[in-house]
């Protein structure tokens, strides 16, 4: 294998698992990260069965499974009516189908596995405070240029620079995201002030018109989750900033009193205004390839971003090894393997948000009427294509 380096612009989740990947495949990546200090936001994260088989690839699958609390149902809540529309069982069955569990994990805890095994190699370089502008392409060589003017080289890069992309505006040049106009807040609070009668061993989603609420336990139970959503067309971007409770009450006044009551629980409010992109079927031009929310920014509603950015680095590392680090071949294989999954996942997450998570009236007596006529075994084969795929797998 070649000693030269693979270039890997953002070190989020994505940028770590495809360092790590890559390393254990023989290849030496520098990790180039624009934050003086690598880490992630404080909030959980949903990990579908797919998740895991890329922890096995990543040779992280105990650490992972170590610090993950295992739900036993994902369940379905009217915000207006306050009653269950339906669950979904994730017990054994839903195990043996899908070869592994459905999981919540807090973010923080997550990435330090990354971190540790990534730093653990000697194959992994981590630089802070470097933000890549922009590439060149000579040859058989990739420069990157940094804020700082230095010009970092190597055999390729991968562009995991998250959302607002830099590697992704010289690759696909297609503007700024797209602004959903839904306002999401996210606090974590010690299970304690979580009421009593609410503390379930699953992920719960209270689904009202233009608005919900996800709440799951997080860290061996010692905190709780809380994500409310307000779809209320906000016209710009915002991400991580400080809001006071009465304006995320404000959404949610015509919803039931239990909704409203886990929301007076939550503190240290912090505001998100979500955007995703259109699909695009180009992430790659020629020893640049873009992975993860950089190729296919998504809105969370399937929970499954950074399950499609691990199985993104699967994917390319896999591919890498096996042409032998012709990295432009290994990336036309990457893109091709995964373009149409991710396409779908970036679609369904829309359809989702407008179908299930924020309709009202007759569209909302469909929904409940639709959701609780399908049993387990229907909701299996409806989730099949998602949570039976890899990294690995053919598509969509
Ligand atoms: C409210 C919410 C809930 C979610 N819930 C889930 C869930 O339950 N399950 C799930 O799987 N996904 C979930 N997601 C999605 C998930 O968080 C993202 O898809 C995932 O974090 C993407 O990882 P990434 O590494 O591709 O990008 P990012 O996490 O955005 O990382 C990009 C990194 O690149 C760095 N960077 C940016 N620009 C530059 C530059 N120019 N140079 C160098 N570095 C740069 C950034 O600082 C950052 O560290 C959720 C998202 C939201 C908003």
């Amino acid at each position: 294998m070649t000693a030269r380096p693979i270039l890997i612009a953002g070190g989020g989740i994505g940028g770590l698992a495809t360092a790590l990947g890559l390393s254990l495949r023989g290849f030496r990546s520098i990790v180039l990260e624009k934050s003086s200090a690598l880490g992630e936001i404080g909030a959980g994260i949903q990990l579908g069965p797919n998740a895991f088989h890329s922890f096995d690839y990543l040779g992280i699958g105990d650490a992972a499974r170590r610090m993950a609390v295992y739900i036993d149902r994902l369940r379905l809540m009217d915000a207006i009516a306050g009653d269950e529309i339906c669950s979904i069982p994730l017990d054994e069955p839903f195990r043996q189908r899908f070869g592994n569990p459905y999981a919540v994990v807090h973010r923080g805890e997550l990435y330090r596995v990354f971190l540790d095994a990534c730093r653990a190699s000697p194959r992994v370089e981590l630089r802070v405070s470097s933000t890549v502008t922009g590439y060149e392409q000579a040859g058989d060589s990739v420069s990157v240029k940094l804020a700082s003017g230095e010009r970092v080289e190597g055999q390729a890069l991968i562009g995991a620079d998250g959302l607002w992309s830099e590697v992704r505006r010289q690759v696909v040049g297609d503007g700024p995201p797209r602004v959903s106009g839904h306002t999401t807040y996210r606090s974590v609070i010690p299970t304690e002030r979580m009421p009593e009668d609410l503390r379930w061993n699953a992920a719960t989603l209270w689904a009202g018109p233009k608005c919900h609420v996800v709440h799951y336990p997080l860290s061996g139970w010692k905190s709780f989750n809380l994500v409310v959503t307000y779809h209320n067309d906000a016209p710009e971007p915002v991400a991580g900033k400080p809001v006071h409770e009465d304006e995320v009450m404000a959404g949610f006044r015509h919803t039931h009193p239990r909704v409203q009551e886990i929301i007076r629980h939550g503190s240290d409010w912090k505001l998100w205004v979500l955007c995703d992109r259109d699909p695009v079927q180009d992430w790659v031009d020629g020893r640049v390839a873009l992975l993860g929310d950089a190729a296919h920014p998504m809105l969370q509603y399937f929970a499954q971003g950074a399950c499609m950015a691990m199985e993104d680095a699967v994917c390319i590392s896999h591919m890498a090894e096996k042409f032998e680090g012709d990295m432009p071949r290994a990336f036309e294989a990457y893109q091709r393997q995964r373009v149409l999954r991710a396409t779908r996942v970036q679609l369904q997450s829309r359809a989702i948000g407008e179908h299930i998570y924020h309709p009202a009236g007759a569209h909302a007596a469909l929904r409940n009427s639709i959701m609780r006529a399908k049993s387990p075994e229907q909701w299996f084969e409806t989730l099949g294509w998602l949570y039976g795929g890899s990294g690995l797998t053919p598509q969509p």
